[in-house]
């Protein structure tokens, strides 16, 4: 579905009829201090968009079913760049202990390990640091490169992916979020880390994108 843009007094049009709708052309027109021919063009393209419905002998609907799939389409196609959110990050020699510190100060379920190089490592999510508690004495002793989901098994997503792209490879692989990366040069799987999507970050997109429509 492409967008089109609307003229301004098309969008006037829009809003007449969404707040008076069912009506008649001649209505919308006496309510412009227009005359029905002039506005006919405009008519027959809101109608051919969808944006409205006509029926005769009624009058012009405003499609409401239209605006929110306008609005849905909007919010799938999102790049993953505009709404990605800071990376919380440890060193892979971090222990076990420190990094569920950092998992609380920060207030976030997943952690990404980097490498010396700041290269993307390995993903510790809270099932992992959990499943390690339970079993492990020695939590300041053992670092998170021994427990964390690591190269090359991390599902990465790109700044210019869209959040609909985020969205499938976080449930397909029953995960929470998703480290975003630039890919270094032609090496393979070596990533640099630049931000994070969660469920979190589509829920809020998804809020805003509402908000500018019905705020
Ligand atoms: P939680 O443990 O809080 O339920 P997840 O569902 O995200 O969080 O993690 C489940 C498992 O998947 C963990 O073992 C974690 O290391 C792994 N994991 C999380 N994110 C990714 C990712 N982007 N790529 C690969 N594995 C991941």
């Amino acid at each position: 579905m492409k967008e089109i843009k609307l003229t301004k007094r098309q969008d006037e049009i829009l809003q007449i009829v969404r707040t008076n709708g069912p009506i008649t052309g001649k209505q919308i027109a006496e309510k412009l201090s227009l005359t029905r021919a002039a506005l006919r063009p405009d008519l027959a393209i809101l109608t051919m968009s969808g944006n409205l419905d006509a029926r005769p002998r009624v009058g012009y609907f405003y499609n409401h079913d239209f605006e929110v799939k306008q609005q849905a389409e909007k919010f799938l196609h999102q790049k993953v760049s505009d709404f990605k959110a800071h990376p919380i990050v440890v060193e892979k020699s971090t222990s076990v202990y420190d990094a569920i510190v950092q998992l609380f100060l920060e207030d976030v379920g997943t952690l990404y390990a980097v490498d010396h190089d700041g290269h993307l490592a390995g993903v510790i999510s809270r099932k992992d640091l959990l499943r390690t508690a339970i079993g492990n004495k020695d939590l300041q002793g053992l670092p998170v490169s021994v427990i964390m989901t690591r190269m090359p098994n991390i599902i990465t997503i790109n700044p210019d992916e869209t959040l609909l792209e985020a969205a499938k490879k976080m449930i397909s692989n029953h995960i929470d979020s998703l480290p975003v990366v630039k890919e270094i040069g032609q090496d393979m799987n070596t990533y640099l880390l630049v931000g994070r999507i969660t469920k979190t970050t589509i829920t809020r997109a998804y809020l805003e994108i509402m908000d500018q429509k019905l705020g």
